[in-house]
Formats: C-alpha cells, sequence, structure tokens
C-alpha cells in the first residue's frame, strides 16, 4: 500500500504530453492554450474617448463654473467609428462619442453631462485637467507584449482577448482520448427496467461528466460483466485510448478480476493499493502509453480517486500544472474522526455564517452514499496522524471544481 502522495508522483511519471492542433476561436473554450500569444499591436490602437462628450483644450475650461460656464465653438462630430482632421485650437471643441478618435489638439474630454449645447457653440459648466477621460493608445495591450501563455484554460476572457487581438485561430491541446468501462453483473444500463439485485450503472457516467470537465474527450465503452473473456475483450478495446478508466473488480472478493485482466492484456502493475479513504483499492498500470486506471466500485470511491489522482493526470497531459484544489479555512461545525490509519477525505460544504465560513461535513461519510457527494462542494482532508478535529477549530477546505 502506498501513500497519496506517491501515487500522484507515479501516475505523473507515466504522462506524456498531447499534441496541438489549431481551431477557430469560438471553439476554444475550456481548452489548454498550446502557444504562447502575443500582441501585434496597441489595444487601442490611437488615443479615444473615454466619455461621451466635447473633446477640448483643458486650459480652455480652468474658468468654467456653474454660474459662470466657459463657451467653445463646436468644429465636428465624431461618433465612434469616425475621425475628423480638425484640429481643437483655444476656444474650440470637438463633439465626441466614446471610443472615437480623439482630434489633434485636444488633451480631454468634458462630459456631456457637464456641458449645454447651444446651435454652434456648447457651454461648459465644469473645469477638466488635462488627459481626463481619455483612454490612450495602448492602455489595454501593448504590440509585442506577451497576452496569453500557453498551458493556460481559455475562458470566456481568453476568447475575448482573442478576438481583440485578431486572431481568427489559435493552437490549443488535443483533448486526450479517455474510455471508460463499468465492472459488474449487478449493473444495468439506464433506460431498461431493474429486476432484484440489479442496480443502474453510474459510476461510468460519473467517469464520464469528471473527464469532460477536465479537459479529456470520454468515451463509455460500457459495461463488462464479471467473465474473464467479456472483461479481456472490453480492456483490449480500451487500450487503444490514451487512458483507460475501469470501475468496480479491483479488490480482492471472487469476482474482482480486473487485476488479473489487466496484467493479462500486457499492462505493467505500477501500484494497486493507496492509503486513502474512501479510495483503497485503486490500481495503476501501464501500457504503450496507455495510463490505466482500475478505480473502486463504490460511487464515492471512484469519483474522489478521480478528483485525487485521474484530474492531475488529464490536466498534466493537456500542459497544466493548476490541478491543485483551492483551500479556504473555515470553522469545523462538527468534530470529525478517523482510525487514523489512512488518509481520509472528508466531503464537506462550505457554508457562510454572518461573516463566517463554516465546513459542514456530510451526514453520512460511506463510499456508497453518491448523495454526500451531490450534497458537497469540497473536502477536508485528515492527514493518516491525525484522530479527530474538534467542532471549532480552524480547518481547510478544499473546493471541488
Ligand atoms: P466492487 O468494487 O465491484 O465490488 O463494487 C463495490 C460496490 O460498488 C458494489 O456495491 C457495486 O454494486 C457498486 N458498483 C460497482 N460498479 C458500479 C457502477 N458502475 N455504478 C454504481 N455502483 C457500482
Ligand atoms: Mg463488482
Amino acid at each position: 500500500m502506498i501513500e497519496l502522495e506517491e501515487a500522484l508522483e507515479i501516475i505523473l511519471s507515466q504522462v506524456k504530453l498531447v499534441s496541438s492542433e489549431k481551431v477557430d476561436i469560438l471553439s476554444s473554450l475550456s481548452r489548454t492554450l498550446a502557444e504562447d500569444v502575443y500582441a501585434d499591436f496597441d489595444i487601442p490602437g490611437f488615443d479615444r474617448a473615454a466619455m461621451d462628450g466635447y473633446a477640448v483644450l483643458s486650459k480652455d475650461t480652468n474658468s468654467a463654473s456653474k454660474k459662470k460656464p466657459v463657451i467653445l465653438e463646436v468644429i465636428a462630430n465624431v461618433p465612434a467609428g469616425y475621425s475628423t482632421e480638425k484640429v481643437v485650437k483655444n476656444g474650440r471643441a470637438v463633439r465626441i462619442m466614446t471610443g472615437a478618435p480623439m482630434p489633434k489638439g485636444a488633451d480631454a474630454v468634458v462630459m456631456v453631462e457637464d456641458t449645454e449645447k447651444e446651435e454652434e457653440k456648447v457651454k461648459i459648466f465644469r473645469k477638466v485637467t488635462c488627459q481626463k477621460n481619455v483612454s490612450f493608445a495602448g492602455e489595454d495591450v501593448k504590440k509585442g507584449e506577451l497576452i496569453l501563455s500557453q498551458g493556460s484554460l481559455v475562458r470566456p476572457a481568453e476568447v475575448a482577448m482573442l478576438a481583440s487581438l485578431g486572431k481568427e485561430n489559435v493552437l490549443v491541446k488535443i483533448k486526450p482520448r479517455v474510455a471508460i468501462i463499468s465492472t459488474g453483473d449487478e449493473l444495468v444500463e439506464v433506460g431498461r427496467t431493474l429486476q432484484k439485485g440489479e442496480i443502474y450503472d453510474s459510476n461510468s457516467y460519473a467517469l464520464f461528466s469528471q473527464v469532460l470537465s477536465s479537459g479529456g474527450e470520454p468515451y463509455r465503452l460500457g459495461i463488462a460483466r464479471d467473465k474473464r473473456e467479456n472483461l479481456l475483450a472490453r480492456i483490449k478495446e480500451g487500450l487503444s485510448y490514451q487512458l483507460l478508466l475501469l470501475s468496480g473488480g479491483v479488490s480482492v472478493g471472487d469476482y474482482d478480476l480486473v487485476t488479473d485482466a489487466l496484467k493479462k492484456a500486457g499492462v505493467q502493475m505500477l501500484f494497486w493499493k493507496v492509503a486513502v479513504k474512501p479510495g483503497k483499492p485503486t490500481f495503476f498500470g501501464v501500457r504503450k502509453g496507455t495510463l490505466v486506471f482500475g478505480l473502486p466500485g463504490y460511487p464515492v470511491s471512484s469519483m474522489v480517486n478521480f478528483e485525487n489522482l485521474v484530474r492531475p493526470a488529464i490536466f498534466s497531459m493537456l500542459g497544466r500544472d493548476d490541478w491543485q484544489r483551492i483551500r479556504v479555512k473555515a470553522i469545523l461545525e462538527k468534530a470529525v474522526s478517523s482510525r487514523g490509519r489512512r488518509k481520509k477525505i472528508i466531503r464537506a460544504k462550505l457554508v457562510k455564517e454572518g461573516d463566517k465560513y463554516l465546513a459542514v461535513p456530510a451526514t453520512s461519510q460511506q463510499s456508497s452514499v453518491l448523495k454526500s457527494m451531490v450534497w458537497a462542494d469540497s473536502f477536508l482532508i485528515l492527514p493518516k496522524e491525525v484522530e479527530r478535529i474538534e467542532k471549532g477549530e480552524e480547518v481547510f477546505l478544499e473546493l471541488l471544481q
């Protein structure tokens, strides 16, 4: 039995980076960048008005007040998308809209609320300082600046930035293809009617969703029965993917055939048991570059071990190193305990009460109670040496994505 940290180290040492592909920027959301993106030009490319109003020489407005407005001659009107060659000199102003280029000579914009139009003139009621209400060329992005780095996740802001930089396409990592197999004679596909002793296969749905949300491309290969030949055939099919996830059948029961079948299929075992609760019976091995995980059958154990071991593997294949869960401090709402032989992962929820954050452990911590995962939004991790944490103590919650 090895520690969770050691298990993760072994897994990561087997990871190979996936290759890249060019995609339309609208298809790049939730993908991982495979290139550094630099700016080819300044954004904005010109000094522009940051408010609707009048472009002026700021010193012309020095004496302006509500009672004694300054009156300026309006020599042009510039909506966004247009420009003027006219030059603003003493006593003159250009009516200007937000985003329009500043006319030559002007050094500030008086906002429209501080003015009153009078035919070809405008009354200015308030003084502006030099550069007021002007956004300058390169204020957002400077030509030559590194804007996005490879290995980072594309979110809506990154898509917008790519568009702003004029990029139609971007290089992203190819999603790792992940095969998912459920094992067990008791399992039934959703849509069928349950007979006595049967349950619906939920693990492959959990794993499918976890793979998707980690940036992988999941494929459900269906349910393998607890029969050697059937299992072996499914495993062989799964070995053509970059990752193969099996659930169930990895402990030492009479029908736990997965470990044997994997070995028979040529998978080199790198570990089999991990000192973590839930999730002890977990197999990891490799065959010709395919990473193979035999996850526990209990729905919570399978999901928890995906979070701890498989998500980092997928992130790492994509060139991402940000798989660590965000940790937040909270006050424990109810004492938690463990027998202290394995690291314990407690499903919990972060709850705001007044100006405090509480860590509320799920009522049931059994591996078969999927409802605890539905309820939880975080893990509270009890190290092996810790047998109990009392109510009211400060703990760290690790937020699930
Ligand atoms: P096993 O590790 O195969 O002995 O399974 C442990 C427990 O998890 C048993 O109660 C199984 O019925 C349950 N289980 C195994 N696979 C699945 C699955 N795909 N969906 C839901 N429950 C499962
Ligand atoms: Mg089973």
